[in-house]
Order: structure tokens, then C-alpha cells, then sequence
């Protein structure tokens, strides 16, 4: 840990150094008789009640506040200023998405409730249903999964038992997945039981067509792309790739997470894959990393599965899917029938990301939708154009291609000439007020600085972003040990990487508590 790290955060009290014995920001009121009889009834065992008083902070209301507003003033996010993390597409989160979700209609509904009672939920999570499965072009949708690499996972099981269902899956054991691949791809992979084998990009930045011929074959159980690629480029072999991985009984699997690129102009279930999940935090603009959780979506086609006994892809989903039944006119949902991979969670998916997600896509409406793939592929296509000729970057795979949501710049120039790193040019936005992008991927770009800006930054920002970084280039040629002391502007410096990744050192504020509670002061 280097000085300023350690100032910065060593300053900074935790929530139980601060107040002092008897100090109350509220008082519980005692239970009522009611609550006691009700307690009584339930009977919670001698054995599993409590013996010693909780040990919480004891603070005032104003201490509370105060603190908790400071931590926030330490943070950074799309409130804040651009976050152009490639890959997660940080778009801003309307206010009115907070509105709808945060409603007691909505917030106040218990997920035992009776289906009468629920109504007005159930038909919008059914009309989300179809506006997904139409944004992707496939035929049926749960909204069950929690997130992309859950959705990816529940992808990789139906892939699974679709060829167990039809009597090969002792045979079909790989999916194939491009080396440009996003981490949780190999992982969902293998966590449902295949073996991942990898394909290699060409230099043009699509799948090396020659390779991927000679791994498909008999074990094919499926393929596994994002298209946009990583790299924002739109893979322009898809039509024959489909056609091969097909051809050998392989199913294809859309990760989603790159929507952002191509709604409203094409869909993955056009260009034949078979499922796909739609990340609701990225796409659909609700809050995403620290600001609670996400959605998985996961849509399939119509394919059959085994036509003597009736089954399509669509028996296979998991979780809880609402249908609606026309006769009674009422929504209802369908728990998980005999062919399904069955729940993946509890309930029928996080529905207040779902409930912004369909607010989003019911402000902007289908023509809305396409404005913002227009204006995120303008924003990144006008970024690199003002990046192609700035000293110390290179922009490698396919350099004279458009690209869709991102692109993917490499400081490795500046690195060989001056030892400057992508992670030293990522601490430097820091300090001129920006977040840094995506850094060190995709793993086949070196020192990657993969940058998106969604629909949501404007032109002026856009600039702003560029020529930091070109002023970042500048400094370094000019004194190459400088960059190295970046930031400087922030609460928290320059973290050693080793130590903080390290499972030993825990994350750094987690230490230093058990550090000060331990030894009471600084060792
Ligand atoms: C974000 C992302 C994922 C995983 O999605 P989560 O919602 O974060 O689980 C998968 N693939 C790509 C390309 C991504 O950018």
C-alpha cells in the first residue's frame, strides 16, 4: 500500500468508530402486545435466540447522514460523468424507471401473493416478455435469470438438455467460444459440464473461419458468441458460421450483452441463433454495478426438440414465464413444465430492474430504440476517428472498420516506447475527473482500453475524453516516471495491484477494520 492509499482511507472513520455509548439516531419502540403474542406463537427455539446485545454502531441521525453522504463524495458514476466501461454499457438511468420501481404498487408486492392480486404486474412483465422476445427476434422469453452470466449458465443447461432430450449428449460435449470472448462465456460453459474449446480472430476482427471449420465436428453441443464482437465489430461471417454449427445438430448461443450495438436494425434470432440473453442493466438502462441488481432475460426460439413427443425449445425454459389466458382474461405463471432445466432462483426474476428496463423501453418506443443504437455507433465511430492518428495509441482488428457500441484502443505503442501502461493512462483519467474504460480487454488486445460511451454522453464530453487522453500521451513522452504516480486528484491513490487482489489482504477497507479492531490502532 503506498502512502496516499493508505491516508486517505486510514482518515476515514467506519461507521463504528464514530458516536459514542447511548447515542441514538432512532429508538424501536418497544413491541406491542401484539408482536409479542405473535412471536410467542411462532415459538423462535431458546437455542437459536440471541444471548448478547448486537454490537451496532451507536450515532446520531446527522452522524449517519454525514458519513454516509462523504462515502458517496469518495465514489463515482453515471451521475457523476461519463463511465465509458467497455462491455457494460453504463448508460444513464432515467429517473423515471426509479419511479415506476419504487412505486408501492409495485415495491410492496410480495412474490407468495395470490396471482388475482398481482394483475397489473403480471401484464407488464408479459408485455416485457414480448417486447424482448421481439427486440431479439425470438419466440418465447423468461424473465427468471438474474443477470447476463446467469442467463449465460441457463443458456449452456438448455443447450445440455436439449441434446439429452435427443439422446447424444454423451457425444455432443463442446462449445465453441472466439477467444475475444467475455470471461463468464468459458465459465457458464463449463460450469454446465462442457468442454470450452477455442476459436482464434482474424486480423479483420471475425472469427477465423478456417480454424473454426476444423474444431466443429461430431462433439459439437453448440457455439457461444457475442456478435458485436468485443472488439464492437459485427461479426460478417454469422450467415456461415450459423449454417456450420447447425449442420453438425449444434445449437447457437447469443450473449446479449453487446445489444446495444444493433437493436432495432437486426436481431440475433435473424441471424439464427437459437438463444439468447438480453442484460437489462446494459440495454435497457437500469442501475448497474453498485446500484443493485440485474435482469437476465433469456429468449429461445421455436426449434423442436423432439418432435414425436412434442417438445420445443421453449418446454426447456426455466423459472416462472407469464402466459396469459385469454378466456378468463388473467395473467398467470407457469412454473417449470416436465422438459424444463427447472428454477435457477427464487421466484419469477428481479423485478424491479425488469419494471425499468420495460420503462425504458416504453419511453423511447421501437423508433426510440433505434435512435439509440444510431447515436451510441455515432459516438463511438466519431471517438475513433479522433483517436486514429494519436501518438502512443493503435487501434488493432480490422483498424479501417466501423464499429458498433465500442471500440477497442491499445496503448501498447506508448507502453514500448515510454513504459507507460494502459493502467497508468486509466489512472490519469482518474485524475482529470473521468472514469477510466474497460481495461486489459478483451485478453487478445495488449494494453486494451476498451471504451464505450453509450447513447447517453454527448459530443462535448466525447472530445473532452480524447484529447485527456492524447494529453496523457503528450506527458508521458515528456516524462515517462510521472504517469506513474497517478491519480493524484482522488480520495483513494495508487493501489498496490498485487496486494489488492490478493485473497490474503482481503478488500482494503475490510483489512484495515480488522486491522484496527484487532490492534485498536494502526500496526
Ligand atoms: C457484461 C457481460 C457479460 C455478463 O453479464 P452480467 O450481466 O454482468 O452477468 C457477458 N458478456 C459480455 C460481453 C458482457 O459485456
Amino acid at each position: 500500500m503506498n502512502n496516499s492509499f493508505k491516508q486517505a482511507y486510514w482518515d476515514e472513520p467506519l461507521i463504528f468508530e464514530l458516536g459514542s455509548r447511548g447515542r441514538r439516531g432512532y429508538i424501536v419502540p418497544e413491541p406491542g402486545e401484539d408482536v409479542k403474542r405473535a412471536v410467542g406463537e411462532i415459538g423462535i427455539p431458546e437455542r437459536i435466540r440471541r444471548k448478547k446485545k448486537p454490537q451496532l454502531p451507536e450515532v446520531s441521525e446527522v452522524e449517519v447522514t454525514r458519513h454516509y453522504t462523504r462515502l458517496t463524495e469518495m465514489s463515482y458514476g453515471v451521475d457523476n460523468g461519463p463511465v465509458p466501461l467497455g462491455s457494460c454499457t453504463m448508460k444513464y438511468n432515467p429517473r423515471l424507471g426509479w419511479e415506476v420501481v419504487s412505486d408501492r404498487r409495485v415495491s410492496w408486492i410480495h412474490p407468495l401473493q395470490d396471482e388475482d392480486t398481482i394483475q397489473g404486474l403480471l401484464e407488464l412483465l408479459y408485455n416485457l416478455q414480448r417486447w424482448l422476445a421481439n427486440i431479439v427476434g425470438m419466440d418465447k422469453c423468461t424473465l427468471h435469470p438474474a443477470a447476463g452470466a446467469h442467463g449465460e449458465l441457463t443458456g449452456m443447461l438448455i443447450t445440455r438438455k436439449y441434446h439429452v432430450l435427443r439422446g447424444q449428449i454423451g457425444v455432443k460435449r463442446e462449445i465453441i467460444i472466439p477467444d475475444s470472448a467475455h470471461g463468464t462465456n468459458p465459465a457458464s460453459a463449463s460450469m454446465a459440464g462442457f468442454t470450452v474449446v477455442e476459436v482464434p480472430s482474424s486480423s479483420d476482427g471475425n472469427i477465423d473461419l478456417d480454424a473454426l471449420r476444423s474444431v466443429v465436428g461430431d462433439s459439437t453441443a453448440g457455439l457461444m458468441i457475442t456478435n458485436p464482437s468485443t472488439l464492437g465489430l459485427f461479426e460478417e461471417n454469422i450467415g456461415e458460421i450459423v449454417e456450420l454449427i447447425h449442420g453438425v445438430d449444434g445449437l447457437l448461443y447469443y450473449d446479449g450483452a453487446n445489444l446495444n450495438g444493433i437493436m432495432g436494425y437486426t436481431r440475433p434470432g435473424d441471424m439464427g441463433f437459437d438463444i439468447a440473453h438480453i442484460n437489462i442493466h446494459k440495454t435497457f438502462g437500469s442501475p448497474h454495478g453498485g446500484g443493485g441488481p440485474g435482469a437476465g432475460p433469456v429468449c429461445v426460439k421455436d426449434r423442436i426438440v423432439d418432435d414425436e413427443r412434442g417438445i420445443r425449445l421453449g418446454d426447456l425454459l426455466p423459472g416462472y414465464i407469464v402466459e396469459y389466458d385469454e378466456d378468463r382474461d388473467r395473467y398467470y405463471l407457469k412454473g417449470p413444465g416436465e422438459y424444463s432445466i427447472g428454477l435457477l432462483k427464487a421466484f419469477f426474476g428481479n423485478t424491479g430492474p425488469l419494471l425499468w428496463g420495460l420503462t425504458y423501453i416504453l419511453m423511447l418506443g421501437s423508433r426510440g430504440l433505434r435512435m439509440v443504437t444510431e447515436q451510441a455507433v455515432l459516438n463511438t465511430n466519431y471517438f475513433k476517428k479522433l483517436m486514429e492518428d494519436a501518438r502512443g495509441y493503435d487501434i488493432p482488428y480490422g483498424r479501417g472498420r466501423w464499429r458498433k457500441h465500442e471500440v477497442v484502443l491499445s496503448a501498447k505503442p506508448l507502453y514500448d516506447e515510454t513504459g507507460v501502461s494502459a493502467l497508468d493512462v486509466a489512472k490519469g483519467l482518474l485524475d482529470h475527473g473521468f472514469y477510466a474504460p474497460t481495461i486489459y480487454f478483451p485478453l487478445i488486445v495488449e494494453e486494451a482500453l476498451m471504451t464505450e460511451f453509450t447513447e447517453s454522453e454527448k459530443l462535448e464530453n466525447i472530445e473532452k475524453y480524447a484529447d485527456i487522453l492524447k494529453r496523457i500521451a503528450d506527458t508521458a513522452y515528456r516524462d515517462p516516471e510521472e504517469p506513474h504516480k497517478w491519480p493524484r486528484n482522488t480520495s483513494v491513490g495508487r493501489i498496490d495491484e498485487v496486494k489488492a487482489n490478493h485473497p490474503k489482504t482481503l478488500a482494503p477497507t475490510w483489512r484495515i477494520y480488522l486491522m484496527k479492531s484487532k490492534h485498536g490502532e494502526e500496526k
